[in-house]
């Protein structure tokens, strides 16, 4: 582990106040990309020509992963590897508490109150399939309200959907105004004594905006409905503690938080998670097994059948040590200063139009190019080594809302630098002038 960048003092909660408030150091974004191996390499390489530096702005996809990551998980395969949960043997009692750490590291993560209200899961998507499948199957019913946003990733939409084929009730949707920003008035007359769920993303994947969370939560809690939040994009940029902004779940996942594939988490309230039957059935969720009938353990083991990801895990694990120590808000200020550069100069482009100007935002950039179509952008773009997504980023809803069938994206992460923002507007730049 780089014990290089010590976690910085003004990163503490306002809460730790009583920690002495050290003065901020300067992000070194250089001595963070060496922990990156991936970032050395260079794209395009054939016989005969020299690769380009790849300048990689497609974290809200997926974020790459440090040495600290790799090693973990390489360590756990070499030297502490077996099945948990299950074997009284040295290994595998070894690896059980390797991996339930990292459920306590979960929940300090969002400042949850104990690791029992940590589900694991395979990723976001699988964690709003498991509230939807269990919570939404048993409590849904004809006549209910469930109220999403037109921010939704498809991640947020389609679980609820296919359950309104099943159970019957009516979704509604909050708008977002011409900035993206979300509209709490319309979503507060959407309100009302049938709804039961608000699920709402905590920050857009498009359009970078942050959600008034807090907000919404305290207004759904008013009508007696419960709230969803997704924080698939807020969780690598921000501090997030579920025990100030109140809701009854809250998903991440771990591959855009530099860790690897194949995990994710859901936070639920207590309360509400002993009310849910299993999400599905196994091996470990169980408490007794007969032809007579099965009991279920508590949660969050209630939830996780069949052998659970474990090398992922001490992967996430990892991810969120390293986040941890670089200091989530030191992060947000680094990222920050490369979006505002960035977007400055791509709106002094003739025909660049931001799609998300929210004043809230995550360092999320998608734009359109007047008569170039984002593929061809996307595709030129990456020629120059600039790796950019293009297309519908899994938010047709949001898309349609502006007017569009496709967009650029640009989205940074921990170790991006004001050259690479500077890069992706060159970039741009040289596009337009290819289609003059
Ligand atoms: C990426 C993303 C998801 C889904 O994440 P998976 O890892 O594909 O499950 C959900 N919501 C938002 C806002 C996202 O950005």
């Amino acid at each position: 582990m780089p014990d290089a960048h010590r976690k910085r003092g003004h990163t503490s909660a306002p809460t730790a106040s009583h920690r002495p408030i050290l003065p901020p150091e300067p992000y070194d974004v250089e001595r963070v990309r060496l922990d990156f191996p991936i970032l050395r390499r260079l794209v395009h390489e054939r016989p005969g020509r020299l690769g380009k530096p790849l300048v990689y702005l497609d974290n809200a996809a997926s974020g790459q992963k440090p040495r600290a990551v790799i090693d973990a998980m390489v360590r756990c395969m070499e030297q502490e590897y077996a099945n948990v949960h299950r074997g009284i043997h040295y290994l595998s009692q070894q690896t059980t508490d390797a991996y339930e750490a990292v459920r306590g590291k979960i929940a300090c993560f969002l400042n949850a109150p104990s690791r029992d209200n940590i589900v694991i899961t395979r990723n976001a998507t699988e964690a709003i399939n498991l509230v939807a499948a269990t919570w939404g199957r048993r409590f849904l019913e004809p006549g209910d309200e469930v109220i999403l946003s037109v921010l939704e990733h498809h991640a947020n939409i389609v679980p609820w959907q296919l359950l309104q084929s099943e159970k019957g009730f009516t979704i509604k949707v909050v708008p977002c105004d011409a900035r993206g920003q979300l509209d709490v008035d319309a979503y507060a007359d959407l309100l009302g004594p049938k709804t039961k769920l608000v699920a709402i993303t905590h920050g857009s994947n498009v359009t970078g905006t942050i959600t008034p969370v807090a907000e919404i939560t305290r207004l759904a809690h008013r009508h007696g409905a419960l709230v969803l939040l997704d924080g698939s994009q807020t969780v690598v940029h921000m501090p997030v503690d579920v025990q100030v902004i109140n809701p009854d779940f809250y998903v991440f996942t771990g591959h855009k938080l530099y860790g690897p594939t194949g995990i994710g988490a859901l936070y639920g309230r207590k309360s509400v998670l002993h009310q849910m039957p299993p999400y599905q059935g196994g091996g470990d969720m169980i408490a007794a097994v007969s032809f007579d009938g099965t009991t279920y353990r508590d949660p969050p083991y209630r939830f996780e059948a069949g052998t659970p990801p474990i090398i992922e895990g001490i992967g996430l694990g990892a991810a969120i040590d390293y986040v941890e120590m670089l200091g989530r808000d030191a992060i947000a200020l680094h990222e920050h200063s490369l979006l505002e550069r960035a977007t400055k100069r791509l709106e002094q482009i003739e025909g660049v139009r931001i799609i998300g100007t929210a004043p809230d935002k995550a360092a999320i950039l998608s734009f359109v190019l007047d008569g170039v179509h984002p593929h061809d952008l996307g595709m030129l773009a990456d020629q120059m080594g600039v790796a950019i997504r293009v297309g519908r980023h899994c938010a047709e809803p949001l898309l349609a809302r502006f007017g569009v069938e496709a967009a650029a994206r640009a989205s940074f992460g921990l170790y991006n630098t004001i050259a690479e923002a500077d890069a992706l507007v060159d970039a741009v730049v040289a596009v337009k002038e290819f289609f003059r």
